[in-house]
């Protein structure tokens, strides 16, 4: 539930609820507004009269949140939430693009995707070096020297960096070197690495699993919020289906509908939401007009060769067009591509 104080509330008042709500075992998140304080109070409310909340000093009203999910939901926080990563401001009027191969395959190959996405326009930049394989034979990723090859773009680049954290056991070293954790599809119910990241200082782009409702999505942040980490970022990547020409069914309508409901950014990706380059570009336009906050991006050199997602990786002369497309495209909608241009 939401505890409004009043204008009038003083930091003593504030101090009692928090203290009465804490003895009857609900978490306190406080939000301390210029004209008022907001506390959210989770637990179980039976323990609680509202009544007996509104009655005390300093308070203004007591509104249950309906939504199984608390802190993501709107009804907690009704203005859109930014996520701040160095430079990089996602869940605001810009728009932001990160861009980069499936995996990290070798220095040559991610110091040189890691340039041309920057000359082409992306602000971020991806690539995976522990890779959750459908098959064990599949090219696992290149693991901890992976990390440092991003590391090294990062610094040469000023691209800040996402790359996949597959378990608690390898979140220390995806830690030393990322700026934002992936939390892949396959790992969206993982609950124990969700609470881990949670209790992290750094930002979480949350992939949609699968077959996971948008109700269990938001449940997912809400496991990494509950542990004290409010930098949730959402990813759409496309949900099975009967539909088998396209890898997966890319679910537009989920950025609309996570926009009603929850306060977290929302970002598209096109390459596994679609499995082929040829999509990747009208439903990157589509999720732009659609609201999402960013797109991720898979782009490779040379796709034919890519060790993994070749066939759904735009080269980096696509990967331009495109970006000059959307950067037509974001102000008719009131909103500006981020471009970070060498
Ligand atoms: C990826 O981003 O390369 C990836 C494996 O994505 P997902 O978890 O959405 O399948
Ligand atoms: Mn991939």
């Amino acid at each position: 539930m939401i505890i409004v104080m009043s204008r009038e509330a003083t930091d003593e008042h504030i101090e009692n609820v928090k203290r009465r709500l804490e003895k009857e075992g609900f978490s306190i998140h406080l939000s301390k507004g210029v004209a008022r304080t907001v506390i959210g109070a989770i637990g179980d409310k039976t323990r609680i009269p509202l009544l007996a909340l509104e009655a005390m000093p300093g308070v203004e009203k007591v509104v249950p949140i309906l939504q199984p999910y608390k802190l993501a939901s709107r009804e907690f926080k009704d203005e859109p939430t930014i996520i701040k990563i160095r430079n990089v401001e996602i869940g605001g009027d810009t728009i932001h693009v990160i861009a980069g191969p499936c995996a990290v395959e070798s220095r040559e190959q991610l110091l040189e995707t890691a340039h041309m996405v920057k000359e082409a326009g992306a602000t971020l930049l991806r690539g995976g070096a522990f890779k959750p394989r459908t098959s064990p034979y599949s090219f696992q990723g290149l693991g901890e020297e992976g990390l440092k090859i991003l590391a090294e773009a990062r610094e040469e680049t000023g691209l800040p960096i996402v790359t996949e954290v597959m378990d608690i056991e390898s979140l220390p070293v995806v830690y030393e070197y990322t700026d934002v954790f992936q939390i892949g599809a396959r790992n969206m119910q993982n609950f124990n690495l969700l609470r881990k990241v949670g209790e992290t200082d750094k930002p979480v782009l949350l992939k949609r699993g699968p077959s996971a409702t948008i109700e269990e999505w938001l449940l997912a942040a809400e496991y990494i919020m509950s542990s004290g980490n409010y930098q949730v970022i959402l990813c759409e990547r496309g949900i099975r289906t009967f539909e088998q020409f396209t890898r997966n069914t890319l679910d537009l309508s989920a950025v609309c509908a996570v926009k009603m409901l929850s306060h977290l950014p929302v970002i598209v990706d096109p390459s596994h939401g679609t499995g082929k380059w040829q999509l990747v570009s009208p439903m990157s336009r589509a999720a732009v007009a659609a609201g999402a906050d960013g797109l991720i991006i898979e782009v490779h050199p040379n796709p034919s060769e890519a060790l993994s997602d070749g066939p759904q990786s735009l080269t980096p002369d696509n990967f331009r067009d495109l970006m000059n497309e959307l950067i037509q495209i974001a102000p008719v909608l009131g909103r500006k591509m981020a471009v970070d241009r060498e």
